[in-house]
């Protein structure tokens, strides 16, 4: 068998054709402009280039973009003000705060700080909560992109067996949860997991989410199943150059599953498309307007 690729570049591209149309008929109907704050402490360069990348794709999709750029040396009360400040401006409807931050700030206390409503990443506890509680929340992007590439193979996902290695906050548990909202069977994975290469031949849906260059080899997928593949891990390329590669054995999965993401051009580019779909979701909820439909 050789996979169909899941083409998450187009499937990307067309959800944010989906949202700037969205924010276009908020402009002319009724004047508003969605706006989302991003804010990046420090200067890793990594970190520098997905937000230009962000930005550049929220001007796109005709919102505000407001960049906030703060030392490495800010401290956590210096932070935790600006997040109260932008959680108080009618301008600002999605606040994104880049992870990883420097050591002197405590991740979990901003996202706690900023307003529930405003959460475009998710992350917040109560966003948290009502995901596991099965009510409307702004969730996590890179787990509704995933979700939204295994449906544009699937349609529905109820009763297939997903297996998701990782339980990170970020990814995993997130991603799960999220597949069990949509009448998935899901088992989650993690290093303690005991023959994960037996349990992840079981899985119809299989999401890797590890951070481990190629460590789901192609005999541990079931013929046919479909595998989305959330790792980025640079490796080193011919004349000491470097590449980027998932967490699955691209070429041995292609020639077991029945579908496959790339990467990268598989859920990467998902991501930022479901930012601008959380951004838009957090401005008509802030206005009393109903659930875009996308
Ligand atoms: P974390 O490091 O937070 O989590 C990794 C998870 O993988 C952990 O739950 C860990 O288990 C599990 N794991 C590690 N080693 C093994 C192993 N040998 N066997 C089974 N499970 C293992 O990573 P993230 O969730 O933040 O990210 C995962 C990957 O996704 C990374 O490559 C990251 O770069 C990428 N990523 C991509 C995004 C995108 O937009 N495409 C966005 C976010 C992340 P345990 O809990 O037991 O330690």
């Amino acid at each position: 068998m050789t996979a169909r690729i899941i083409d998450g570049k187009t499937i990307a591209a067309d959800l944010r054709g989906k949202v700037t149309d969205s924010v276009h008929r908020l402009l002319r109907d009724r004047g508003l402009v969605p706006g989302i704050a991003v804010v990046l402490v420090g200067e890793n360069p990594a970190s520098e280039v997905y937000v230009r990348t962000k930005s550049k794709m929220v001007a796109a999709a005709g919102m505000h973009a407001i960049d906030r750029k703060l030392p490495v040396t800010t401290t956590e009360a210096e932070l935790l003000a600006l997040v109260g400040e932008l959680n108080a401006d009618p301008v600002v409807n999605g606040i994104l705060v880049q992870l990883p931050l420097p050591p002197q700030i405590d991740s979990h206390k901003i996202i706690a700080a900023i307003d529930p409503a405003k959460d475009v990443d998710g992350f917040h506890p109560l966003n948290v909560g009502r995901l596991a509680s099965g009510l409307p929340a702004l969730v996590p992007c890179t787990p509704l992109g995933c979700v939204m590439l295994a449906k544009s193979v699937h349609g529905s996902l109820a009763g297939m067996d997903a297996v998701v290695i990782g339980r990170s906050n970020i990814v995993g548990k997130p991603v799960a949860q999220l597949l069990l909202a949509e009448n998935a069977t899901v088992t989650i994975a993690h290093s303690k997991t005991r023959d994960l290469p037996a349990l992840c031949r079981r899985a119809d849906l299989l999401i890797a989410a590890i951070g481990r260059a190629e460590m789901v080899r192609g005999d541990w997928i079931k013929p046919g199943a479909t595998a989305i593949d959330v790792g980025i891990n640079r490796v080193p390329a011919e004349g000491g150059k470097s590449r980027i590669v998932g967490d699955v054995a691209y070429a041995e999965a292609a020639a077991v599953a029945g579908a496959l993401t790339p990467v990268p051009g598989g859920v990467g580019p998902m991501t930022i498309a479901c930012l601008l779909l959380n951004t838009l979701r957090a401005a008509c909820a802030q206005h009393g307007l109903p659930e875009p439909k996308i």
